[in-house]
């Protein structure tokens, strides 16, 4: 495993025949004969307040920039690092590379940086223990304060698996790591994990988002999980923010949040940064301007 940081790109090499040889010798003949090299890159997502359009926070995102079919998405590699089981392995790498990268923007852009960084954490790095021990040994290695991480809880996983995981959870936000629950409203058992996690907010499924103008049950879908959060006390952001017309009823519906397309793109670390010293300017963001 080699790491390379900060910089204008964070690489990740992962040695995914050396980790399958060493963990998972029958699983891992088929993908080590696929993959001798697994590359990951960090992509990061604006999130932005709605009120004033300022980047209060950015979500890494993975992505495998594979040597013959290019960039491939999350969901065109996750699924075999699942079978794998290399998830954990995934995820803590994805934390540590992202907690070296923000606290690079931190040092830079002093108290103009973003607020957040969310890092999104698989059911089965929840499943396996040691998760306080990974997530406080990344914010120590790169300096970062735990109040500005927060991690993401994949919504679809199931209760039992995150209801495991509470006491781990809550260990990590007495820290100061707030915890939220991903693609709200995507899932079937939502509401209970509001009742049984130590959650601080939540992320509405983009699928309701991009509904919501043109289909009267997404729309009260948002608007109910919008209201839900705000008389719980939560963090709430939209997801798939794909429009103007899009940010304007959130700002309507008075969500605080948001993260889309519109509002900003997954970009690889340098351009981000650029993004993040145009919010430097006076007035709404540049890249935002045309947005009215
Ligand atoms: P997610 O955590 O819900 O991340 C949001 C996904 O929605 C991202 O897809 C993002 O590119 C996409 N997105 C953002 N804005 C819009 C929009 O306006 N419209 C539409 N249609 N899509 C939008 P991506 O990067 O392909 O990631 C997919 C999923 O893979 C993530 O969903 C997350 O569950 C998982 N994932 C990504 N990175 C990691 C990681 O580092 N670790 C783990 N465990 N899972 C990850
Ligand atoms: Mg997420
Ligand atoms: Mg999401
Ligand atoms: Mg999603």
């Amino acid at each position: 495993r080699a790491k390379q940081s900060g910089g204008d790109a964070v690489r990740v090499v992962v040695d995914v025949e050396g980790l399958l040889r060493a963990r998972h010798p029958a699983a891992g003949r088929g993908l080590a004969r696929a993959i001798e090299k697994l590359e990951l890159r960090l992509h990061y997502q604006p999130i932005i307040r709605v009120r004033d359009r300022a980047i209060e926070g950015v979500e890494a995102l993975v992505r495998w920039q594979h040597p013959e079919q290019g960039r491939l998405l999350p969901q065109q590699f996750l699924p075999d690092v699942a079978r794998a089981g290399l998830l954990p392995e995934l995820d803590r790498w994805v934390l540590e590379a992202a907690c070296a990268d923000f606290r690079g923007w931190t040092a830079e852009l002093g108290d103009r940086a973003p607020r957040h960084l969310n890092v999104n954490i698989s059911a089965d790095t929840l499943v396996a223990d040691g998760l306080e021990t990974m997530v406080m040994e990344a914010l120590d290695s790169a300096g970062l304060a735990p109040d500005r991480l927060r991690l993401e809880l994949p919504e679809s996983a199931e209760l039992s698996v995150l209801t495991g995981a509470v006491s781990q959870l809550a260990a990590v936000r007495r820290h100061g790591v707030a915890i939220m629950l991903d693609d709200m409203g995507a899932g079937l058992s939502t509401l209970r994990h509001l009742s049984v996690l130590p959650v601080s907010g939540i992320k509405i499924d983009q699928l309701f988002v991009s509904g919501m103008l043109s289909n009267r049950n997404d729309h009260a879908v948002v608007r109910l999980l919008s209201d839900l959060g705000h008389n719980l006390g939560l963090a709430v952001t939209a997801e798939g923010v794909e429009t103007a017309e899009h940010l304007a009823e959130l700002r309507r519906l008075g969500v605080p949040h948001a993260q889309g397309f519109y509002t900003g793109r997954p970009q690889p670390p340098d351009r981000l940064f650029d993004t993040l010293q145009g919010t430097l300017l006076p007035g709404p963001a540049p890249w935002l301007a045309a947005a009215g």
